[in-house]
C-alpha cells in the first residue's frame, strides 16, 4: 500500500464493478443467481454491425488510425448528430474514445483543478464523483427528489452554482431512475446557465436510444444553442446498440475542449480500436431500425418488474421513462427483520439479502447517491426476469 498514489485515495472501485466480481463468485459456486444488476442490455449486437467488425478484419483495419477517429467514422458522428440532434460539428469538433466513460473522464481531467466544483445531480451514475475526485475537484451533489421525476429543478441549479463551479453533468435518460427532460425542461436549465458563463456542461446522452416516452428525446446543445460553445455532448454506440464490449463513444463540443481530450487521449490510450470504430461507421449509417422491436421487449420487461414492485408491500416505484432500470423505493422495508434474524438497517443491507437469500442481484440507490432505493435492471430474459420477481417477492414476503 505505500506505494500507492495518494490520488488512489480518492476514488473506490466501481460499485457496479463490484456487484458483478460477487455474482461471478456466486456462479463459479454453483448458485443459480439472477443478475439485475447490470447497466446492459442482453441483446446480440445488430448481425450488420457485427459484420463490418469481422469485414474491418479482414480488409486490413487492424491498425493505428488518427488518435480522434478515422474521417469516416468522424463524418457518421458529424451526421448523426446533425440528422438526429439537429446539432452541426466540425470534424475538430467531435472526438471517438473508448467508451463514453473515457471521454467523460479525459473531459474532466482537462478541465478541473483542485478546488473546482462539479455539480452533479442525484441520483447519478456511480462514476461521475470519482472522476471528478480523481481530477482533484470537488464533486458537488445536488438531490433531486422522486416527486420531481427525479429530475434537477432549475432553482435547485441555480442555488448550487458558484464562483468555483467548473461544471454541470446532466444525464437523460437517466441511470439510475430512467428519467428523462423534455426539451421545455432543458430550456428552463439553460436559462439559469446562460447568467453563469464560467460553467461548461457535460449532456450524457449515452441511453439516447432508450426512451420510452412519447416526450421525445432532446439534449441539451439542440435545445439552447447559445451555450453550443459549453457543452460536451457525450453519445456512443453501448447502450443504444448494445455493443458495450466494443468500447466505442463519443463527443461533440468545442474545438478546444475537443482538442484537450485529444492531448490525453494521445498519451495514454490513442485511438479507439480500428475493429470497433469500423463497426461503429456501420451501427450509425445504416440506422437503428430494430430499436421499435427492441424498446417493445423492453416495456415488457419493464411492466413485469414494475408489477411486482408495486405489488409488494412496502416496495414501489413509478414508470421509468428511459433507460433499463426500476429505480424503486424501500424505505418501508428498512428496519425489518430477514427469517435468520438480521435486521435490514440499509438499502444495502437489502440488496446483500436479496442476493444472499434470494439469489438476485440489484445495486443499493445509495450507490447512486440516494439512500433508500434499489435499482433494477431488467435487460435480462422474460422467464428469468418472471423467476426473479418471484424470488424478491417471496425474500420479501419473508420479512418480519
Ligand atoms: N454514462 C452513463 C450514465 C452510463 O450508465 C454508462 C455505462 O454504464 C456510461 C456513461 C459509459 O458507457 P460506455 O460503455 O460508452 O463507456
Amino acid at each position: 500500500a505505500e506505494f500507492l498514489a495518494p490520488r488512489l485515495r480518492r476514488v473506490r472501485p466501481s460499485p457496479t464493478a463490484a456487484i458483478s466480481d460477487q455474482v461471478r463468485a456466486f456462479i463459479a459456486s454453483g448458485s443459480d443467481v439472477i443478475n439485475l444488476g447490470e447497466g446492459e442490455l442482453d441483446f446480440d449486437t445488430p448481425a450488420h454491425i457485427k459484420q463490418a467488425g469481422i469485414d474491418a478484419i479482414v480488409q486490413g483495419d487492424t491498425k493505428y488510425t488518427a488518435v480522434a477517429g478515422t474521417a469516416a467514422l468522424k463524418q457518421a458522428i458529424i451526421a448523426k448528430f446533425t440528422r438526429e440532434n439537429g446539432i452541426s460539428y466540425r470534424p475538430d469538433q467531435v472526438i471517438a474514445g473508448s467508451g463514453a466513460k473515457q471521454l467523460i473522464f479525459n473531459a474532466l481531467l482537462a478541465t478541473v483543478s483542485a478546488g473546482d466544483q462539479v455539480i452533479i445531480p442525484a441520483p447519478y451514475w456511480v462514476s461521475y464523483p470519482d472522476m471528478v475526485a480523481l481530477a482533484e475537484g470537488e464533486p458537488k451533489i445536488v438531490p433531486c427528489l422522486e416527486s420531481h421525476g427525479w429530475k434537477l429543478q432549475p432553482e435547485d441549479l441555480a442555488a448550487a452554482i458558484t464562483a468555483q463551479t467548473r461544471w454541470v453533468i446532466l444525464n437523460s435518460p437517466n441511470n439510475p431512475t430512467g428519467a428523462v427532460y423534455c426539451a421545455k425542461e432543458l430550456k428552463s436549465l439553460a436559462a439559469v446557465l446562460l447568467e453563469h458563463p464560467q460553467v461548461l456542461v457535460m449532456a450524457d446522452d449515452i441511453y439516447e436510444q432508450i426512451c420510452f416516452t412519447s416526450a421525445e428525446f432532446a439534449t441539451l446543445a439542440q435545445v439552447e444553442p447559445r451555450l453550443k460553445d459549453r457543452i460536451l455532448t457525450v453519445n456512443g454506440v453501448s447502450k443504444g446498440y448494445s455493443m458495450t464490449g466494443w468500447r466505442l463513444g463519443y463527443a461533440g463540443g468545442p474545438a478546444w475542449l475537443i482538442s484537450a481530450m485529444q492531448i490525453l487521449q494521445s498519451q495514454s490510450t490513442s485511438n479507439p480500436s480500428s475493429v470497433s470504430q469500423a463497426a461503429t461507421v456501420a451501427a450509425l449509417e445504416q440506422g437503428n431500425g430494430f430499436i421499435r422491436e427492441w424498446l417493445e421487449i423492453l416495456t415488457r420487461r419493464r411492466d413485469i418488474v414494475m408489477a411486482c414492485v408495486n405489488a409488494i408491500d412496502g416496495f414501489s416505484a413509478e414508470v421509468p421513462p428511459g433507460a433499463f432500470y426500476v429505480f424503486a423505493n424501500c424505505q418501508s422495508l428498512l428496519g425489518k427483520t430477514t427469517p435468520s434474524g438480521e435486521i435490514l438497517d440499509t438499502d444495502e443491507d437489502f440488496a446483500a439479502y436479496l442476493l444472499q437469500s434470494a439469489h438476485v442481484a440489484t445495486l443499493q440507490g445509495s450507490a447512486f447517491g440516494a439512500p433508500g432505493y434499489l435499482r433494477i435492471a431488467y435487460a435480462i430474459d422474460d422467464n428469468r426476469l418472471q423467476e426473479a420477481c418471484a424470488r424478491i417477492t417471496r425474500a420479501c414476503a419473508e420479512l418480519r
